[in-house]
């Protein structure tokens, strides 16, 4: 039996459907002790996070539990107990990257049962410089606004949009993993693969042995998760997110279990929709460098098609369009984008 891999097909539709009408699945029973166990992200517009589960007689194995809070350490409890199981047991908790909608739980978890969080050492890092106040000082943020060269009546809105507290706690992981490192949860064998983009060390978690891939938010069957969110300045993640695309083609025949909306086979066509999501903006920006040259940022992003137009965007969503447009322009800059633009070409 082959699976058809030329598009993305949902495993169960009931877990399409249940994400489609905003609710979250009832927890599932996957067979050989994993179960998918939706949790509830009470802020935002995504319902819920897919928490998986690994059941092993040395305990209970969670990867990315989600957001924090009672209600969602209840629904785990819960989950758990229909198969037999207990908060007590947890014994690890893997997190494919660190926001709140993921590593949210952990602590919370550790507290109770002594689980031991699993990180990879780069997404430690990256949640370190989150939770840096550096990275929410205003003055920096001023200094970027004046770089991207954005006139100064729009500068008090980027501001403005800048002063959101970070939802995003500091946790201190008590293994750090890296590429290639195979974590033993019972007796199955998950290998960490890194996935930089989304995060600056975001992880996939690949069962060789099942043919499952645990894909966090780096791939996900049809939203396009955000790049580059909580990096510094300076890094590339937009040429790491199309080379992480890239790092997953060994696992295309594989069962993919993402962080949100459903379980699915297709990797591959997803993995090539996402990447020529992200180069249609750097084409457009690679076309413009020869007239604009070292433009200011401002000047890129108001020659470029937006959703909303150009004219409509205001706020944060000018600030993330702002943003993006640096990105591709690093691209573009840095000589990384030719090797994707020739061959999609
Ligand atoms: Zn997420």
């Amino acid at each position: 039996m082959s699976s058809r891999t030329d598009e993305v097909v949902p495993v169960d539709e009931g877990e399409r459907r249940a994400w489609d009408a905003g609710e979250l699945p009832p927890p599932s029973d996957l067979g050989d002790g994993l179960w998918c166990i939706p949790v509830a992200i009470p802020e935002g517009t995504l319902p819920g996070t897919l928490a998986y589960a690994v059941l092993d007689d040395d305990g209970v194995h969670l990867i990315d539990p989600g957001w924090d809070g009672t209600a969602n350490l209840t629904r785990i409890a819960e989950a758990l107990a229909a198969a037999g199981r207990t908060l007590d047991e947890v014994a690890t908790v893997v997190v494919t990257h660190h926001h709140p909608d993921h590593l949210g739980l952990a602590a919370r978890l550790r507290a109770h049962s002594g689980a031991r969080i699993v990180m990879s050492a780069d997404e430690r890092r990256a949640l370190a410089a989150v939770v840096d106040p550096a990275a929410t000082d205003p003055e920096a943020y001023r200094a970027t606004v004046e770089q991207w060269g954005v006139p100064h009546d729009r500068r008090a809105e980027l501001l403005a949009s800048f002063t959101r507290p970070s939802l995003t706690g500091d946790v201190q992981p008590d293994v750090l993993v890296a590429d290639g490192d195979v974590l033993e949860l019972g007796a199955r064998r998950l290998e960490v693969v890194a996935t930089p983009g989304h995060t600056g060390g975001h992880v996939c978690l690949a069962d060789r042995a099942a043919r499952l891939l645990f894909t966090g938010d780096h791939v996900l069957p049809r939203i396009y998760s955000g790049v580059g969110i909580g990096v510094q300045p300076g890094d590339e993640p937009l040429g790491d997110l199309l080379s992480s695309l890239e790092r997953l083609a060994p696992f295309d025949e594989y069962t993919v279990l993402p962080g949100h909306e459903f379980r699915f086979t297709g990797l591959r066509a997803r993995r090539e929709r996402i990447a020529a999501h992200h180069l249609r903006r750097t084409a457009e920006v690679a076309a413009l460098v020869e007239e604009l040259g070292d433009a200011t940022v401002w000047e890129y992003a108001r020659r470029l098609t937006w959703t909303a137009g150009w004219h409509g965007l205001d706020g944060f969503w000018l600030h993330s369009a702002l943003r993006q447009t640096e990105m591709h322009r690093e691209l573009v800059r840095s000589g990384r984008a030719q090797q994707w633009l020739t061959r999609d070409a």
